[in-house]
C-alpha cells in the first residue's frame, strides 16, 4: 500500500486525506495545532461559542461529495439549511435592505429600497451566471498547469469566450456602468472581498461571485461552521486516516528531486507522496528552506490577499432586526479600500460584517444574549502598529453600530477576544495573516497561483487556500479534488 503524508489539517488537507484514502493510500496527517481545521475552527468563551474563521457557507455540494465518494450518506454526518435571507444590509444613509435568496424577490427588494430597476439586478446576475459557466470547468475545477486541460474541447470553447468574463476592466467600473444607484454598486462591489481583493483594482471577472451566492445559495450548518471540520475528520478517521496533532513538520525530505517524506520531532517520516496544506509561502520558506533553487519567486512574490480583524463579543441582549449575516456599509467605500491597499491601514469608517450564529444555533449564547462575530477587512501584516490600529478600529466600530442600532453597544459587551493579522499568521502559519492566499487584484491572478503539483520535485503536491484555485472553503475543497486527481 502506498503512503501519503499530509502537512496540515486545514479543510483542504482533510479533504485531500479523504480522497487519497478512498484511492487506497495509507494516509497520515501531521498538524501543528492541537486541533484540526486551521482557519475553520471554533472556541468557547464565557458561555459563548464562536466559529473562529469562516462564517458564510456556500457550495455545500462540495462537502457532500466527499461523503458520497466514500459511499456514505452525507446526512448521517452533516446537516445544513438554506437561508431565505442571505444577508441584511445597513447603509450609512439609513437605507436597510435584505438580500433574499430568491432572485426575483431580491431584485424587487433592491428596486423598492433604492429605486434601481429590478431588471438591472436580474441582468447583472445573468452575466454573473455566464462568467461562471465559462470559468467553472477551466479555472476552478481543473489544474491550470497541465497541457491536458488546454487540449479539452470545453477549455478551448472557454478561451474563445474569454472576453465575456470581463477581465479587462475593474469590478467597480463594470458595476458602476451596470447600475445607476451608488448603493447598489457598493452592494455588488463587496463581493471582491470574498477572496480578499479590492473592487477598485480587481477584474470584473470577480462578478462571478454573486452567482455562487444567489444561484447556489447560502447555508448554515445546523451545528455551526466547525461541524464541517468535525464531520470531515470523522469520515477521514473511519477511512483509516491517522491524524497526529501537536506535530509540526519541520522539513520536506527531498532526495534526488523526489519527496521522500517529512522531518518532524527529529525523525524522518517516510512516504511515497507528500502533500502540503501549509501556506505555500511558508512551505517553501520553512519546509524547503534548504533548497532555494526550488522556490518559484515570481509566484511567491504575488500580492497577498487582505486580512481581517475580528472582535468576538458576548452581547447581553438580543437584536430582532439582526440576522445571521449583517453588513454595515461605510459611507465612502473607495476611501476604505484605499486605506486597506494603499495606506495599509484601517479607514475610520470601516464596513462592518456582523455574524451571529446564535440566531440559528441558539445554544451558542446564554439565554437572552447573542454571540457577535464582528469583522472588518484590514491589510495583511506588514509590521503596522496593530495595537493602535485595533484600539482605534474598536472605537469606530462601536460608534458605528451604536449609531445604526440606536443602542449603546459598549455597555452590552460582556466578553471579548480579538483575532488580528498577527494572530492569524501565528495560529495557521498564513504568510502576513492574509486569509485567502494571494489577492485577485490582477487579471492574471488565476494563472499566477501556485500549481497543485511541484514541477521540480516528484511526489510533492500542494492544496489549500494559497494555491490553485484559491481561498474560501469551496475553492479549498476543489483544490483537494484537483490535487488528489493529480496523484495516481
Ligand atoms: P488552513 O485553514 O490555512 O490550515 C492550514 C493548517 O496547516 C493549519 O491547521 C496549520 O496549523 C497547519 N500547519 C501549518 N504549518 C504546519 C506545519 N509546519 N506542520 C504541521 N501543520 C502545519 N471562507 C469561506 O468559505 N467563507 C467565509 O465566510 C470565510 N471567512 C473567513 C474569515 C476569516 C477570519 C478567515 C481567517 C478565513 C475565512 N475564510 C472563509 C477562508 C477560509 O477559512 C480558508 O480559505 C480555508 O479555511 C483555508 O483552508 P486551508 O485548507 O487552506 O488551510
Amino acid at each position: 500500500q502506498k503512503k501519503a503524508v499530509i502537512i496540515g489539517a486545514g479543510v483542504a488537507g482533510i479533504a485531500t486525506a479523504i480522497r487519497l484514502a478512498v484511492k487506497g493510500y495509507a494516509v497520515e496527517v501531521y498538524e501543528s495545532n492541537s486541533y484540526p481545521g486551521g482557519k475553520l475552527s471554533e472556541f468557547e468563551q464565557d458561555g459563548y461559542r464562536f466559529d473562529a474563521g469562516p462564517s458564510l457557507f456556500t457550495m455545500p455540494q462540495y462537502v457532500d461529495e466527499l461523503f458520497k465518494l466514500a459511499g456514505k450518506s452525507p446526512a448521517d454526518y452533516f446537516g445544513y439549511q438554506k437561508l431565505d435571507i442571505v444577508c441584511n444590509y445597513f447603509y450609512d444613509d439609513g437605507t436597510r435592505l435584505s438580500a433574499y435568496a430568491d432572485t426575483e424577490k431580491f431584485a424587487r427588494e433592491i428596486e423598492s429600497k433604492t429605486g434601481e430597476p429590478a431588471k438591472n439586478v436580474i441582468s447583472h446576475l445573468a452575466k454573473s451566471s455566464d462568467i461562471y459557466s465559462i470559468t467553472n470547468h477551466v479555472f476552478l475545477e481543473r489544474s491550470l498547469h497541465r497541457l491536458k486541460t488546454y487540449l479539452r474541447w470545453d477549455t478551448l470553447l472557454s478561451i474563445v469566450r474569454f472576453p465575456k468574463i470581463d477581465p479587462f476592466r475593474t469590478m467597480h467600473k463594470a458595476n458602476s456602468s451596470g447600475f445607476k444607484d451608488a448603493r447598489v454598486v457598493q452592494f455588488f462591489n463587496r463581493y471582491a472581498t470574498y477572496n480578499g481583493s479590492d473592487p477598485y483594482q480587481a477584474p470584473a471577472t470577480l462578478n462571478v461571485i454573486p452567482h455562487l451566492e444567489h444561484h447556489f445559495g447560502a447555508y448554515f450548518p445546523h451545528d455551526g461552521m466547525y461541524s464541517i471540520t468535525k464531520s470531515l475528520v470523522k469520515l477521514a478517521e473511519e477511512l483509516g486516516v491517522k491524524f497526529n496533532y501537536n506535530y509540526k513538520a519541520d522539513e520536506i525530505v527531498v532526495i534526488n528531486n523526489a519527496a521522500k517524506g517529512i522531518r518532524a520531532k527529529g525523525q524522518n517520516i517516510l512516504a511515497d507522496v507528500v502533500v502540503s496544506n501549509m501556506d505555500i509561502w511558508f512551505t517553501y520558506q520553512r519546509l524547503l528552506g534548504k533548497y532555494p533553487k526550488l522556490h518559484p519567486q515570481k509566484i511567491l512574490n504575488q500580492e497577498r490577499s487582505s486580512s481581517a480583524l475580528i472582535f468576538y463579543w458576548g452581547v447581553k441582549k438580543q437584536f430582532p432586526e439582526l440576522d445571521l449575516h449583517n453588513i454595515f456599509f461605510s459611507a465612502d467605500y473607495k476611501a476604505e479600500f484605499e486605506h486597506i491597499w494603499k495606506h495599509q491601514d484601517i479607514y475610520r469608517d470601516p464596513t462592518v460584517y456582523l455574524n451571529i450564529s446564535s440566531k440559528y444555533k441558539t445554544d451558542d449564547a446564554p439565554a437572552g444574549c447573542e454571540n457577535w462575530f464582528v469583522m472588518i477587512n484590514v491589510p495583511a501584516n506588514n509590521g503596522q502598529d496593530w495595537d493602535k490600529l485595533i484600539a482605534d478600529a474598536r472605537k469606530n466600530i462601536v460608534y458605528k453600530l451604536s449609531k445604526i442600532l440606536g443602542e449603546e453597544i459598549s455597555a452590552l459587551i460582556v466578553s471579548e477576544s480579538i483575532l488580528d493579522p498577527r494572530s492569524i499568521e501565528s495560529k495557521t502559519s498564513s504568510y502576513k495573516g492574509s486569509i485567502y492566499g494571494t489577492s485577485s487584484n490582477n487579471q492574471f491572478a488565476a494563472f499566477l497561483r501556485h500549481a497543485n503539483k511541484s514541477s521540480k520535485v516528484k511526489g510533492l503536491y500542494f492544496c489549500g487556500g494559497s494555491v490553485h484555485p484559491g481561498g474560501g472553503i469551496p475553492l479549498c475543497l476543489l483544490s483537494a479534488k484537483i490535487t488528489a486527481d493529480l496523484i495516481s
